[in-house]
């Protein structure tokens, strides 16, 4: 049992996150925007959907490229279903997880597979290292139960990557070490997680609140957290209300971020190469 007391980090901003749509329509909510890309390298994005409404989401995501990072898709309730320009496909559901390293290239489709209903998830954008961009598309569907789970007093902790509390979850991530714990916490209960420093950390709530570095957050906002020196984790602990939220943390690239649409590499040349290889059959080649 680790027994070193936590130094809790502080709460540098709240964040309510830019309503906005995507894909063919699809409304969701912007949580981690382009202005803060830098402050949370090596995190490039990250969406939040979630509507009883199929109006907000039937259009989907139709055939769209990406490269240059990864793309990690946490569904909490609903069907997805996507499929890629090397012929994969794969069915995204409640509480699974698709990992998919675009790398040089991938051209694919997230569909919704249901016409009714509610859907409601996450898409995080992952950085990879500028020696990393244009290795071979690669993913993985993680079905809920390969999620391996955590529990403690009063709290559940889905380890999608990383490890807590001695137990690894279902990815690891050599060069950007990332932490993603979707954590589940009783009313009042505690959740305590170390975190190496120099690592870029944020919450996001999306249910109930919870307190952490002696801030208040409450549902559907991201809590930016201070890289506050000599801490060595983080504190959550639920309010009045069970409360729910992604705790992600990841070791910064410290490289150049240059984004135009779906391609993030480190320059401009790197972009028009893209975009020409994109226009010419060449990216997921
Ligand atoms: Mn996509």
């Amino acid at each position: 049992m680790n027994t070193t007391p936590i130094k809790a980090r502080g709460v540098e901003r709240v964040v309510a996150g830019q309503a906005t749509s995507d894909g063919a329509g699809v409304k969701l909510t912007r949580v981690l925007t382009h202005d803060l890309q830098h402050r949370l390298d090596p995190f490039l994005m990250l969406d939040a959907f979630g509507t009883d409404s199929p109006e907000d989401y039937i259009a989907g995501f139709p055939d769209h490229p990406h490269r240059g990072f990864e793309t990690v898709t946490y569904m909490i309730a609903g069907r997805m279903r996507h499929r890629d320009s090397a012929g994969h496909e794969g069915l995204l559901s409640n509480g699974g997880v698709q990992w998919m390293t675009a790398g040089r290239g991938v051209i694919h489709s997230e569909m919704p597979e249901q016409e009714a209903g509610r859907m409601e998830g996450f898409q995080l954008w992952l950085n990879l290292a500028a020696a990393d961009k244009m290795q071979p598309a690669w993913y993985r569907d993680i079905p809920a139960a390969e999620i391996p789970e955590l529990r403690l007093p009063g709290a559940t902790v889905r380890v999608i990557a990383g490890e807590s509390h001695g137990i690894r979850g279902a990815m690891q991530r050599e060069r950007t070490e990332p932490l993603y714990l979707d954590v589940h916490l009783e009313p009042g209960a505690r959740f305590e997680q170390p975190l190496p420093e120099t690592h870029n950390a944020f919450i996001y709530v999306y249910r109930g609140a919870l307190e952490t570095g002696a801030h208040r957050i409450g549902a559907s906002r991201m809590a930016v957290l201070a890289n506050t020196p000599d801490s060595n984790g983080v504190v959550l602990q639920a309010l009045q209300a069970p409360s729910r939220a992604l705790l992600i943390a990841g070791a910064p690239l410290r490289e150049p971020i240059a984004q135009y649409g779906p391609f993030v590499m480190n320059t401009r040349e790197q972009l028009m190469q893209a975009v020409h290889d994109y226009q010419n059959g060449r990216l997921a080649a």
